[in-house]
């Protein structure tokens, strides 16, 4: 028997990718480098075992795939994948398909897809979120290459998917880098919504001192309400679990220093080169970044002393502005994200589809949400400059932003640290203000470096009357 395909690299994400393509009916070839763990995963599938060819050598990982061969790559991203695909080089002939499932930077993407061009191998560079849980039930899939290549994996693909009410969370998003690209604003998007929840935990714990069990049914509250999101529903789950070494709540004994592997800094990097703000995010990677620096930190409150914490004020009022503070900071944080796509989309002539993009992640990602059903809905109705300008937003917004307001003033007030909301906030009202401060930048710009500047309602460029003053 052969193999319909191969997967390279039985790590977390792979073994339960190729687990959850064999339960789904195909045989499934593997090989990964550290050789022993291919016949150790065949043990362990159980009755997948049957679908499951344990390979020991990358020549014979090509010789168990039935021609033309899709493979799977699910190994570290950089240069392992580089490694990978020379030398699947080697062993591949033309029509076979490359698939890189891992979460490489697009712009490798990119290289990988002018690289092979003219060999005759076809390359796939597909996002694929939802975690081990997601890999082994069913992920969101965000694909990128050609036409043709999506409709030559198409089937497998979309039955290892996440469903959402029966439809597939898996699509072809556009040309070479396009599906990597979404998966990296998929990533910064959730850098967004998780710092943003844990500095609403961060005022609830520093300012109101209430314990994380005291915490645990306020998220699991949300949750049912217009915030309800695997993210939210994880937290609510998080804080109410013990740690059994010490019987206090688990996140009480973990060191507040956040892990980042890339994507989110290279979602701040893209928004950058793009020239479209993603301020949200960009702040929920600093402060992963400062989280880090924790020695600076002790030192620095030693110093400067700790927040004064404390707030006061009505409980009832309190929470719900602390709910709505969050869907507007989402909002805004979700606005900046598919503005980039919709840039990055236009710069590379990708065309994504972004109405299908908040489809697919309905279900299976980690961002999942009610609230994507409405951002589908938004962009199903016709283009959308700004999720901040869609109709069902506009009101959203206006119910929500007073309370975003009232909750950075509360926060600032207390020395609680909220920089996404607080960013989320500053570009709502940059957003929303018809004359900005700028007319002051370009007569600075005009009088040291004689930039020029516009004049309201004259054509051309203008200089001021800064005579012997510059
Ligand atoms: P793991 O660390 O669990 O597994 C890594 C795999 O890569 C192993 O099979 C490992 O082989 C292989 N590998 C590492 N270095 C090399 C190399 N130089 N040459 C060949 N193979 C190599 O990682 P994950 O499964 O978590 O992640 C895999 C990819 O999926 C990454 O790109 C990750 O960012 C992405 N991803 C991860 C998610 C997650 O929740 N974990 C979610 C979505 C995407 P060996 O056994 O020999 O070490």
């Amino acid at each position: 028997v052969q193999a319909e395909i191969g997967l390279i690299g039985l790590g977390t994400m792979g073994s339960n990718l190729a687990l959850n393509i064999a339960e789904k009916g195909h045989t499934i070839a593997v090989f990964n480098r550290t050789v022993s763990r291919v016949d150790e995963f065949k043990a362990q599938a159980g009755a997948l075992a049957d679908r499951i060819i344990p390979c020991h050598s990358i020549e014979e990982l090509a010789a168990a795939i039935r021609p033309p061969r899709p493979i799977i790559l699910m190994v570290v991203a950089g240069k392992p994948v580089d490694d990978q695909i020379a030398m699947l080089r080697k062993v591949l002939s033309p029509n076979d398909i490359i698939i890189d499932a891992g979460n490489a930077d697009f712009n490798d993407t990119r290289r990988r897809f002018a690289e092979l061009e003219g060999t005759g191998i076809t390359f796939i560079g597909m996002g694929v979120s939802g975690g081990e849980e997601g890999a082994r039930h069913g992920p969101s899939i965000m694909v990128g290459g050609t036409e043709e290549s999506w409709h030559r994996v198409e089937d497998v693909i979309t039955a290892i998917s996440a469903k959402y009410k029966g439809e597939p969370c898996a699509a072809w998003l556009g040309p070479d880098g396009a599906g990597h690209f979404v998966k990296t604003i998929h990533n910064g998007i959730e850098y967004a919504d998780m710092q943003m929840i844990a500095e609403i935990y961060g005022v609830l714990r520093d300012g109101l001192g209430m314990s994380a069990k005291e915490i645990a049914p306020v998220f699991a509250k949300w949750n049912e309400g217009r915030l309800n999101s695997y993210l939210i529903e994880i937290t609510a789950k998080v804080l109410e679990i013990d740690d059994p070494k010490t019987g206090k709540p688990i996140v009480d004994v973990i060191v507040d220093r956040a892990g980042q592997k890339g994507t989110g800094k290279w979602s701040a990097i893209e928004a950058q080169k793009l020239g479209v703000p993603a301020t949200a995010i960009e702040a929920a990677v600093a402060a992963r970044v400062i989280s880090s620096m924790k020695t600076e930190r002790e030192a620095a409150q030693k110093v400067y002393g700790p927040a004064t914490g404390n707030i006061k004020g009505d409980k009832a009022k309190l929470f719900h502005d602390l709910e709505l503070a969050l869907f507007a900071g989402k909002i805004a944080a979700y606005a900046q994200g598919f503005a980039v796509m919709d840039a990055a989309s236009k710069e590379f002539s990708w065309n994504i589809p972004l109405a299908t993009v908040s489809k697919i992640w309905r279900a299976g990602c980690i961002i999942r949400s009610q609230f994507l059903g409405t951002i589908a809905e938004a962009f199903s109705k016709g283009p959308v400059t700004n999720l901040l300008m869609a109709p069902a937003f506009i009101e959203m917004m206006k119910e929500a932003h007073p309370s975003l307001r009232r909750i950075v003033a509360i926060a600032a007030e207390a020395g609680l640290p909220v920089p996404a909301l607080s960013a989320a906030l500053a570009y709502f009202d940059g957003y929303r203000q018809a004359r900005g401060t700028s007319n002051l930048i370009q007569a600075q710009r005009d009088f040291f470096g004689a930039h020029g500047f516009e004049r309201i309602g004259e054509e051309g460029a203008h200089h001021g009357p800064w005579g012997d003053y510059s």
